[in-house]
């Protein structure tokens, strides 16, 4: 199928797209590098009359080193990430994950704002920005707000954003001390995955001090585990990993799906829970800037 006729803007300034985007309340869509909006709208799944292309927005681009945080634009794109722009421990992460979206031409042109807003339950940059509990800056005409992911992630493929609304980026705390750790499994090479986990954890003296876990393949979106995170703090880093694998047996509760049962996807989210959380024991830590 093609999709229904639509306007195209290319938005010139970043006040000319929230200005458009403001007129034409719900019947605009923002596209980005297309690799999910475009098959949306060719199987009319989505009818936007106007469509505003915000490729043009330079800023948006950017991958920013600021005091403490690493500052991610909405266009950043997943190839970006993957060849290793940002350094340090977080810089590992992020290549390492964004090597496990689709195929080399999707993580060309998709970004990590496309991403974010198009909320898929088996998105990896939902998993990890919520793992990492990053912040997602929003604007519209005369106002800006920022979000915590979870604030921003509602369910599957839908988020807190209005329609005349942008994401400008992506803010994610450097945490000296930390590591990162991720592991997802797929039914092939570059498929969505069915069920990935994504860990941070802070170990001093061989103990776990503090840890944050994030699981995706169990819901409509990615969540965090708490008493996973509660399970893993204060064993010895060698015991964490099934420690946490065997937390989040107990307290993840999916419904299944065809021939997928709700056990087997409990087993697979145990198993990925407990990968990821021995790939960030075994990572080097995050250095201070
Ligand atoms: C074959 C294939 C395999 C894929 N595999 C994976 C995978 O394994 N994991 C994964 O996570 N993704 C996968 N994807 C999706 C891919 O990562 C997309 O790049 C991503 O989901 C959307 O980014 P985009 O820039 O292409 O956004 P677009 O497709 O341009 O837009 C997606 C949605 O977000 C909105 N949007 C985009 N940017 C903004 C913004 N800045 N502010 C507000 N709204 C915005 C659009 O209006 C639209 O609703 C795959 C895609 C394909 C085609």
């Amino acid at each position: 199928m093609k999709p229904q006729s639509f306007e195209y803007v290319r938005a010139g300034t970043l006040d000319s797209a929230l200005e458009i985007l403001a007129d034409a309340g719900d019947e605009a869509k923002v596209i980005a590098g297309g690799q999910s909006l475009v098959p949306v709208m060719n199987l009319r799944l989505a009818r936007p009359a106007v469509l505003v292309d915000i490729n043009p927005l330079a800023e948006l681009a950017r991958v920013e080193q600021r005091a403490g945080a690493l500052r991610l634009g909405a266009l950043v794109r997943h190839r970006t990430l993957e060849r290793g722009e940002v350094g340090g421990a977080l810089g590992g992460l992020l290549a390492e994950v964004a090597g496990h979206i689709g195929h080399v031409p999707v993580r060309v042109r998709g970004s990590i704002g496309g991403s974010l807003a198009h909320a898929d339950p088996g998105a990896e940059w939902c998993l990890v920005a919520l793992a990492l509990e990053a912040e997602v800056e929003i604007a519209r005409r005369g106002e800006r707000r920022r979000l915590t992911v979870d604030a921003f992630l509602d369910g599957p493929f839908t988020t807190a954003l209005a329609p005349d609304e942008l994401v400008l980026g992506l803010e994610l705390a450097r945490r000296p001390g930390w590591s990162y750790g991720f592991a997802e499994h797929a039914r092939t090479h570059g498929a969505f995955a069915q069920s990935g986990a994504c860990v941070a954890l802070q170990v001093r003296d061989e103990v776990v001090a503090a840890a944050r876990v994030a699981v995706m393949g169990v819901g409509g979106r990615a969540e965090r585990l708490g008493p996973v995170e509660a399970a893993v703090v204060g064993r010895p880093a060698n015991g964490a990993a099934a420690a946490a694998a065997g937390a989040c047996r107990e307290v993840v509760d999916p419904a299944g799906y065809d021939e997928v049962s709700p056990d087997y996807l409990r087993a697979l989210a145990a198993a990925v829970v407990r990968r990821a959380t021995a790939a960030a024991i075994a990572a080097p830590t995050e250095e201070r800037q």
